[in-house]
C-alpha cells in the first residue's frame, strides 16, 4: 500500500501480551502494509515477521540496546515518518491506551496535524491473567477489577484515598509495573483494610514460552519474589479469583508455540 504524497498516517497498534496468536487481523494486516515499524521493548520480536522485507524496523525500547529513547524523541521520530508519507506502525506492547503511553503519542500526533488511528491490542491486564489460570472477574467471587500501576504508588499524588479504595473498594486489583514496589503494595492494600490472606498471583513473560507463576498472599509474596529473584516484566494480580487457578491452570507454553507457527 502506498501513500499519496502528504498522506502519511501513523497507526497505534496493539502488538498483545507476546504470544503472536493474540494479535488482531487488523494489526497483522497494517504491519503487512507499513513502510516503517517503530516498536518497544515488549514487542515480541517474531511478531515483526509480519513487516515486509523491505519496511525499515526501528527498535526504540529501553532494555538492551543501550540508547534509551525519550518520549519526545519517539513523538517527533514518528512525525518525520509520517511526513515523508509513509505508512507507520507504531507497535506497543499490550494494548496503546492501557498504561501505554499510546495517548500522550496521539496527542503529539494531533497537534502536529498527522493523520492518525489507535487499533487496540490484547492486554496483558486480562490475558496474562487468562494465561495464568485465573479469570480477573467470576460470578460470585469478584464483580469488580481495577488495573493500576504500580510505578506511581509511591508518588505523593498517590492518596490515602485511592489506596482505601484499591484496598476495600474493589474485587481484583491488577498492577502493571508493580514487581519493584510489590513490598510497599501488599504493605499498603494490608494497612487499609484489604486481608493479608488475600490471595496473589506474580505472572512474568505471560503467554510466552518462559512464562512463570509465583502464587502467594499479600503477606509473604514481596519475600517470595525478592527469594525467587522475580523481575519486569510481571503483572501482579490480587485478590479471591487466583484461587480459581488452583482448578482452571490450563496453559502449557507449547500450545503458544504450536498456535504461532
Ligand atoms: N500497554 C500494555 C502495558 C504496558 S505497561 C498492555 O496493555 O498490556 C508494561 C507492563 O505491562 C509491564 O511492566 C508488566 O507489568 C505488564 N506486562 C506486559 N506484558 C506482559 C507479559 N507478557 N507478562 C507479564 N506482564 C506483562
Amino acid at each position: 500500500m502506498r501513500l499519496v504524497r502528504g498522506t502519511g498516517k501513523v497507526y497505534l497498534v496493539g502488538a498483545g501480551p507476546g504470544d503472536p496468536g493474540l494479535l488482531t487481523i487488523k494489526a497483522v494486516n497494517l504491519l503487512k502494509a507499513a513502510d516503517c515499524v517503530i516498536y518497544d521493548y515488549l514487542v515480541n520480536p517474531e511478531i515483526l515477521e509480519y513487516a515486509a522485507p523491505h519496511a525499515e524496523k526501528i527498535y526504540v525500547g529501553k532494555k538492551g540496546g543501550g540508547h534509551s529513547w525519550k518520549q519526545d524523541d519517539i513523538n517527533r521520530l514518528m512525525i518525520a515518518k509520517a511526513n515523508e508519507n509513509r505508512l507507520v506502525v507504531r507497535l506497543k506492547g499490550g494494548d496503546p491506551f492501557i498504561f501505554g503511553r499510546g495517548g500522550e503519542e496521539a496527542l503529539a500526533l494531533v497537534e502536529a496535524g498527522i493523520g492518525w488511528e489507535v487499533v487496540p491490542g490484547v492486554t496483558a491486564g486480562s490475558s496474562v491473567a487468562s494465561y495464568a489460570g485465573i479469570p480477573v472477574t467470576h460470578r460470585g467471587v469478584s464483580s469488580s477489577v481495577t488495573f493500576v500501576t504500580g510505578h506511581e504508588t509511591s508518588d505523593k499524588s498517590f492518596s490515602k484515598v485511592q489506596w482505601e479504595y484499591l484496598a476495600k473498594g474493589v474485587d481484583t486489583l491488577v498492577f502493571f509495573m508493580g514487581v519493584a514496589k510489590l513490598s510497599e503494595i501488599s504493605q499498603q492494600l494490608i494497612q487499609y483494610g484489604r486481608d493479608h490472606a488475600t490471595p496473589v498471583a506474580v505472572v512474568r513473560w505471560g503467554t510466552y514460552n518462559e512464562q512463570e507463576v509465583l502464587i502467594g498472599d499479600l503477606s509473604n509474596i514481596a519475600a517470595q519474589i525478592e527469594r525467587a529473584q522475580v523481575k519486569a516484566p510481571a503483572l501482579i494480580i490480587v485478590g479471591e479469583v487466583v484461587r480459581l487457578r488452583e482448578k482452571l491452570n490450563w496453559f502449557t507454553p507449547s500450545i503458544a508455540t504450536a498456535l504461532a507457527a
